[in-house]
């Protein structure tokens, strides 16, 4: 089965596109670095507010934290696999850089090593 980079190239930046509304419903991109993303810290005091509320928001915080986490390594892998169609360089393991199994890249094609290879 040959492989339509094209096709995928589609599937990674339609992907892309719904990873980075994701990551702006519970984050932001951390103004001191563009290339990263952060949670909006809690912005609830315990001088103005129910500490109930405060224990809310930082919870909120945390949950956030952990959901922002997963898909910003989401949000890189696609953004990689972009990266190496445009350099002509998709499709190859990164470990034995073998040509990665076409049914593998058709179900992620931001999958960046070979069956032999995911559990490097
Ligand atoms: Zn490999």
């Amino acid at each position: 089965m040959t492989i339509n980079t094209s096709q995928l190239k589609q599937k990674l930046e339609e992907e892309l596109s719904v990873l980075e509304k994701d990551l702006k419903s519970v984050g932001r991109i951390n103004p001191a670095n563009p290339k990263d993303w952060e949670a909006v810290p809690p912005t609830k005091t315990l001088d103005e507010s129910d500490p109930v509320d405060v224990a809310d928001d930082i919870e909120e915080y945390e949950e956030n934290t952990a959901v922002l986490k997963q898909l910003e390594i989401r949000y890189n892998e696609v953004q990689r696999a972009l990266e190496k169609i445009k350099k002509g360089a998709y499709g190859k393991c990164e470990v034995c850089d073998k040509e990665i199994e076409s049914e593998r890249l058709l179900a992620n094609p931001a999958a960046s090593v070979c069956k032999t290879h995911i559990n490097r």
